[in-house]
């Protein structure tokens, strides 16, 4: 066959649903292998097909200080294209681009299926600190190696880049660890069961002295006859010193064993939408807990109970009444404190298809000068990058009737693809569950 067009891929698409597999074991291998060939293949072609496309949208673009805006509505456009989050597309685009135009043996080695879409990033990303000369030499050489390299783990072929990476030139390899110190940061995900995982991205040397530190004081635990799980142990005395804070011993000490003082709570703000039933009736109906997501009925109560005991949360409550979350409407052309809590509270996350990211934004749906209303109807909740990424011409959206009643947005990208976006389901209330 010749060039694959959108129709033939419809094809083999077709062929693939419908396919059973062979009937034998050495063939079902070997379709395996085939297959995995095929999908890497399929990787090394997006790269090819997100470069050209990267490159005819900045194209359009002949307003340097427009650039950015440009960059962000490209990596919005891949991201929904391959249902992920603007974050993702922009890696996606950063990729393709290393790929078609620094390392020509490694992207020859993904569309040939030697290699997944996997080992070409981490080979992208382990030869980022180095110049694009040394770029080029790597990739020459992960080419003439090809035939041993597709043989072995991730970790090994990581380990290989990087050590070669290191050699091409170690102090830009210094310079990048000073920068990684530079980048270290905590952050926060939701995780089922109304948990959330709270990571640190530190140093080495401080993040094994902080892990050995808790070791240590789980071991303590244990052998004073502490029935608490090991794991339970380091989690406490960690969330102990961050929330309550421990005084340091000294001018200039880092070890923090000396008798805790404490220090005062940070108050925080979360919004929680929780129907009337789960409230006041005791009903199991998940609340929404912000951007977070549904948190357990019992766990709702007790935040509610918590924040006006302890004054450690404060509340927003929202009420859900059957059909949705209750409509607040100004005559301003930005959006009062009122209207834009609701929507985020409706949105909980950017509205953007795919994206996650927290709100940042509230925007209208329909602009201002195009005769928007500033309601919360017309209002969608979107990350920074998002908002940027729609002022590029081409964008449009618009509030659409869904047939679940819920929120709906559509919005149409500059070469026409249209999305839509739907608000998350609010709690449902007494009535409704009554
Ligand atoms: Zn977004």
């Amino acid at each position: 066959m010749g060039e694959a067009t959108p129709e033939e891929l419809d094809s083999w698409i077709d062929a693939l649903t419908r396919s059973t597999g062979p009937g034998d074991d050495a063939a079902r291998v070997r379709m395996l292998t085939q297959l995995e060939r095929l999908t890497s293949a399929a990787d090394g072609f997006k790269a090819v097909v997100t470069a050209a496309f990267s490159r005819s949208q900045r194209q359009t673009c002949r307003l340097p200080e427009k650039a950015e805006r440009v960059e962000r509505s490209i990596a919005v456009q891949v991201g929904m294209a391959r249902r992920e989050s603007p974050h993702r597309g922009a890696r996606r685009v950063g990729l393709a681009m290393v790929l078609t135009t620094e390392m020509p043996h490694t992207l020859a080695a993904l569309r040939t299926g030697r290699i997944d879409e996997w080992r070409a990033t981490v080979i992208v990303r382990e030869t980022a600190t180095v110049s694009r000369e040394d770029r080029g030499k790597i990739d020459a050489r992960i080419g003439a190696e090809i035939d041993r390299l597709e043989t072995v783990s991730v970790r090994c072929l990581e380990k290989e880049v990087r050590a070669r990476a290191y050699e091409a030139d170690r102090e830009v390899f210094v310079r990048a660890r000073e920068q990684a110190v530079k980048d270290r940061r905590v952050s926060l995900r939701p995780l089922p069961g109304g948990m959330v995982r709270l990571s640190a991205t530190v140093p080495l040397v401080e993040g094994v002295a902080a892990y050995a530190t808790l070791v240590r004081a789980a071991a303590t635990a244990a052998a004073s006859g502490d029935k608490r799980s090991r794991g339970a142990v380091m989690v406490d005395t960690l969330l102990d010193r961050v929330i309550h804070g421990v005084v340091p011993a000294g001018p200039g000490a880092r070890c923090v064993n000396v008798p805790a003082a404490k220090a005062p709570v940070v108050p925080i703000a979360v919004n929680l939408v929780v129907s009337d039933a789960t409230l006041l009736a005791g009903g199991d109906e998940p609340a929404q807990c912000g951007e977070f997501g549904p948190i357990p009925a019992d766990l709702a109560r007790e935040l509610v109970l918590a924040a006006d005991g302890e004054g450690l949360l404060t509340l927003r409550r929202v009420y859900a009444n059957p059909t949705g979350i209750v409509a607040m409407e100004s005559r301003s052309r930005c959006f009062p404190p009122g209207v834009a809590r609701l929507i985020r509270t409706r949105d909980h996350t950017c509205r953007m298809p795919y994206c996650d990211a927290p709100v940042r934004h509230i925007d209208h749906i329909t602009p201002v000068a195009d005769g928007g209303a500033t309601t919360a109807t017309h209002g969608q909740g979107l990350c920074e990058g998002c908002n940027h990424a729609k002022q590029v011409v081409g964008w449009s959206t618009r509030v659409v009737d869904d047939r679940t009643g819920r929120h709906t947005v559509e919005t149409i990208t500059p070469t026409g693809r249209v999305y839509r976006s739907t608000a998350p389901p609010p709690p449902r209330c007494l009535e409704s569950t009554g």
